[in-house]
């Protein structure tokens, strides 16, 4: 594209869903980043326990996510594409390593004490790396007794608060994205936040609104369906610990999640509480809970008794009724105001993140999605 065809582009919200989007627009698209700015109230490096989930994340590509078509396409082309963000990002980050990135590979094995949707399974199983069903033998080593199915496989682990940092700095500093620390409290304000390095300007601008939770209040959108999901995590130094473990029982989740870095974080979970907006405070009985079922699962962890805890945290899932939205809506008759929605990614919003951006840029651009760049 050349540059006198592009329109101008706010994007609202800074965390992984509004810098995936920015990611795909310059990377993928090649729109200038001088046409591009990202207007956020909260900004990578900030923290807020309420108002931007991102820090918050364990973080591991998983199969938390549902078997919702849309969902296990998310899930698919983010996996099958992050080795060239990352890739893109080691470039551009000259003598620097994925651990220091905040986004490596990690084995991971997975168990159910149900059987897992069909469609879910099958969908994995044709992309996921050394994937790998466990036997009826392996199964029964894990504790509690009771796994009815388990897979392994090569995952994707990021360091949340890290990795957002340097993608914001990379779209920064390679491509010149604009941003703004700002609240907005009706969408079509956004219009009014551009770069002002831009050149060009065909007479369009485009909104992705990449809010999470914060679209349950902001005129313009209040979207109804959307709620938080809380988790809590305790977060210890394991450097003897580098394969992430994961189990879902019909009424909780449990996880172990090692972060990249020279800090060795484990994130021990979790909880998924539906309509719990309470990520100020976190429960001492939620801790001991959540350190027995993780040592449990993974006796190598250590003793739950002494374990080096660095930090006990909440942080809100943006869960939203009828899955994430992506989805344009043309704000103005004239159509010279396009809205792309894109959020509502619950627990799954790093490891679905990057397919549900690439559709939102498909659908700002017209474009069909292919299946894989
Ligand atoms: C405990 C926990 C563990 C998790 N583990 C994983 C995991 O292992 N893997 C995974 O893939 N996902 C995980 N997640 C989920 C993941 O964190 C979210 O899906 C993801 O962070 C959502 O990102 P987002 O950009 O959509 O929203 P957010 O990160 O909340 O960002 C929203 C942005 O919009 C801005 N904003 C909102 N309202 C306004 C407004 N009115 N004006 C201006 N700006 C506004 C905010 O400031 C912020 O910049 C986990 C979440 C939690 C809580």
């Amino acid at each position: 594209m050349s540059n006198k065809s592009q329109p101008l582009i706010t994007v609202v919200g800074a965390g992984i869903s509004g810098l995936y989007v920015t990611y795909c627009l310059t990377e993928l698209y090649g729109v200038p980043g001088e046409n591009i700015c990202i207007v956020a109230d909260y900004l990578p490096g900030d923290q807020s326990p309420t108002g931007y989930t991102s820090p918050w994340a364990g973080g591991v590509w998983s199969c938390i996510s549902p078997d919702d078509k849309n969902v296990m396409w998310y899930d698919r082309f983010t996996y099958e594409n992050l080795p060239t963000l990352s890739e893109k990002l080691l470039d551009f980050y000259k003598g620097k390593d994925a651990e220091w990135l905040g986004l490596a590979r990690r084995p991971s094995t997975e168990l159910w004490d149900y059987q897992p949707p069909k469609a879910k399974i099958n969908s994995l199983s044709q992309y996921l790396e050394e994937y790998k069903v466990l036997s009826k033998e392996e199964l029964a080593k894990f504790k509690p007794e009771g796994a009815q199915f388990g897979i392994a496989f090569n995952s994707w682990n990021f360091n949340c608060p890290v990795f957002i940092v340097n993608l914001a700095n990379f779209l920064k500093q390679k491509h010149n994205v604009r941003f703004l620390k700002q609240k907005l409290t009706h969408i079509a304000q956004a219009k009014s936040f551009a770069n002002k390095a831009s050149k060009t300007d065909n007479g369009t601008h485009v909104v992705f609104n990449c809010t999470g939770l914060g679209s349950k209040k902001l005129s313009g959108v209040a979207d109804h369906n959307l709620y938080p999901t809380r988790g809590q995590v305790a977060v210890i130094s394991a450097p003897h610990i580098a394969e992430s473990c994961l189990r879902y029982g019909k009424d909780y989740v449990t996880y172990i999640i090692p972060r990249p870095g020279k800090v060795h974080e484990l994130v021990l979970g979790g909880f998924l509480q539906v309509d719990n907006w309470n990520a100020q405070d976190t429960s001492k009985e939620e801790t001991d809970d959540i350190l027995k079922r993780t040592t449990t699962l993974l006796p190598k962890i250590g003793n739950p008794e002494n374990l080096p805890i660095l930090k006990i945290a909440a942080g809100l899932r943006p869960s939203r009724y009828g899955g994430p939205r992506v989805e344009k809506e043309i704000k103005e008759e004239s159509e010279h105001l396009v809205v792309v929605h894109n959020y509502g990614a619950s627990g799954y919003g790093y490891q679905s993140g990057l397919g549900m951006a690439f559709k939102a840029v498909s659908l700002a651009f017209d474009k069909q999605r292919p299946s894989k760049l």
